[in-house]
């Protein structure tokens, strides 16, 4: 299998592009959808700051490395989960990849926000799914750092990800979701811009990046993550991929095309009472579980 762009020995072959390609070539490749994302989508503009959410994991180590090589001013952005070993492990790819580069992280650890607790913790505390409450603090906590310090937020959702979370909304006809799916999403009063340039690079093709670029990332995954749905949806996708090739990216892209016929009723926003950031409630629910956090601690 020779790379159709050189000649020289393909390591990968794309079956939705018809293409083989070797390690170089792979990567310029990839370069090259990050780009187009960025342009097609209005991402970001030249020389623009950017904070990259990184986890460790492949999408975002390497979203990172793009961005740098891309020429736009980064600064990575770590979450300390406080989810044992896992949020141990990353922590040192993360570390590991900037010091690699010269790159400054920036970390925050939940347990410094939630009088010691990590997700397993409150979890319990607030029965409710680690995950959903994890989506909820990570969210806030982007925010927050990327608010205050004036970057723009980029996070390492690939296409396989969105197009999961297409077909799941979609199942349900979740209007309000499917409006707000977006590439970019304008800032606005106390929300940063958030933006997502790995939307036309697969799974796939971001670990043969992480790969041939010599990215150490952390390859087990979250232990939480085990049966999410999810997961079931991407592996439903990659069987119509592998019938019809191409047809995960036409899915997502011609969804965007449609986007704007579902209508997003977003509810009236006010400060919240204890942090100032916006919320529909009068606190919001990153304070009203630290309230908790404070109750269980104080015993
Ligand atoms: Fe958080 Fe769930 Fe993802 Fe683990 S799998 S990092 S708990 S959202
Ligand atoms: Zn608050």
């Amino acid at each position: 299998m020779r790379c159709r762009m050189c000649g020289q020995p393909a390591v990968l072959r794309l079956r939705a592009y018809r293409l083989n390609l070797c390690p170089q070539c792979l990567r310029e490749f990839v370069a090259r959808r990050v780009k187009k994302a960025i342009k097609e989508y209005r991402l970001l503009e030249p020389g623009e700051r950017v904070l990259v959410a990184v986890s460790g994991g492949k999408d975002s180590l390497g979203l990172w490395d793009l961005l740098d090589r891309l020429g736009y001013p980064t600064k990575g952005f770590y979450i300390d989960l406080g989810i044992g070993d896992y949020s141990r492990r990353s922590e040192e790819m993360v570390r590991a990849f900037a010091q690699a580069r010269g790159l400054e992280v920036h970390v925050e650890r939940v347990r410094d926000h939630f009088y010691g607790m990590g997700i397993p913790e409150l979890s319990r505390l607030d029965h409710r799914p680690p995950c959903s409450l994890c989506g909820m603090v990570k969210r806030y906590l982007m925010n927050k750092v990327a608010v205050e310090g004036g970057w723009v937020l980029a996070t390492g959702h690939n296409l396989d990800d969105e197009a999961a979370t297409l077909l799941g909304n979609v199942l349900d006809w979740k209007e309000g979701y499917l409006g707000r799916q977006a590439p970019r999403l304008e800032a606005s009063e106390g929300f940063a811009r958030r933006v997502k340039p790995l939307v036309l690079c697969t799974e796939r093709e971001m670990a043969a990046y992480a790969i041939t670029s010599g990215i150490q990332y952390i390859l087990e995954e979250c232990p939480f993550s085990h049966g999410a749905t999810s997961l079931f949806y991407k592996d439903l996708l990659n069987q119509l991929e592998e019938h019809s090739p191409g047809s995960k990216l036409r899915f997502y892209r011609n969804f965007l095309k449609v986007r704007h016929l579902f209508r997003v009723e977003e509810p009236p926003l006010r400060p919240c009472t204890r942090c100032g950031f916006p919320t529909v409630t009068e606190v919001c629910n990153f304070c009203r579980l630290k309230e908790k956090a404070e109750g269980k601690a104080q015993g």
